[in-house]
């Protein structure tokens, strides 16, 4: 926990794949709060030119680049997944930076307080950097659902990309609020509206 007044209140937003938290984000930010996206920085830090795609390259080689110079995600992906050494060894070259660029996108966006995107925050470093966790929370059913309409071929599939994540039990453990994302957008944008209410005055008391 991070208690310096002189910072702006920042929430970590997380949830499984498919639960909600661009639909929870995108709220938010309609409501003017500046939102830090944690999977678009680990996007830019791999971009061309970038120190960590040059260090991936001699890490493991430059059939994980394209043809258009860019890192060949499902290429590294099946690389990562058959073996945890190397896993590892991606993360200590990516986490730093994501962390370093969250750090310092937070630092310039200013707000009442900050929501911070980080899809895997039980097993990120970015998890110290926030003050409270909000969880986007959905039934295995309705994010089964959502991903087959969205990107998953089979049922299988979409079960078997859950079944890789943390647990929904796992993950509301370390929640300190819940957005409940079963229902319809209406019902979300209500929780949405009156967590933005409560983070506005816990602000508030933080710097008086
Ligand atoms: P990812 O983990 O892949 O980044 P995410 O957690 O950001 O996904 P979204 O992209 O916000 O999730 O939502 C997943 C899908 O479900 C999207 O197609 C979105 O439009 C839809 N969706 C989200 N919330 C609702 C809702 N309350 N009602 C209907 N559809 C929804």
């Amino acid at each position: 926990m991070n208690h310096r007044r002189d910072k702006p209140l920042r929430i970590g937003l997380t949830g499984g794949i498919a639960s909600g938290k661009t639909t929870v984000a995108d709220m938010f930010a309609e409501l003017g709060v500046p939102v830090i996206d944690t999977d678009v920085i680990a996007r830019e830090v791999v971009q061309p030119g970038q120190p960590a795609l040059e260090k991936i390259r001699l890490e493991f080689g430059a059939e994980i680049i394209d043809a258009d110079g860019m890192l060949d995600r499902a290429a590294m992906r099946k690389i990562v997944f058959a073996d945890d050494d190397a896993r590892r060894r991606l993360e200590a070259i990516l986490h730093p930076r994501i962390r370093e660029a969250t750090v310092c996108q937070a630092e310039g966006a200013g707000g009442d307080y900050q929501l911070i995107v980080v899809p895997l925050l039980l097993e990120s470093p970015t998890r110290a950097f926030v003050d409270r966790v909000l969880v986007v929370d959905c039934s295995e059913e309705v994010q089964v659902a959502r991903l087959l309409m969205r990107d998953a071929e089979t049922q299988e599939q979409a079960q078997r990309i859950l079944a890789a994540q943390a647990g929904r039990a796992d993950r509301l453990a370390i929640a300190d609020d819940v957005i409940s994302n079963n229902g319809d957008l209406q019902e979300t944008r209500a929780q949405v509206r009156s967590l933005h209410h409560d983070y506005r005055r816990q602000a508030a008391e933080r710097v008086k």
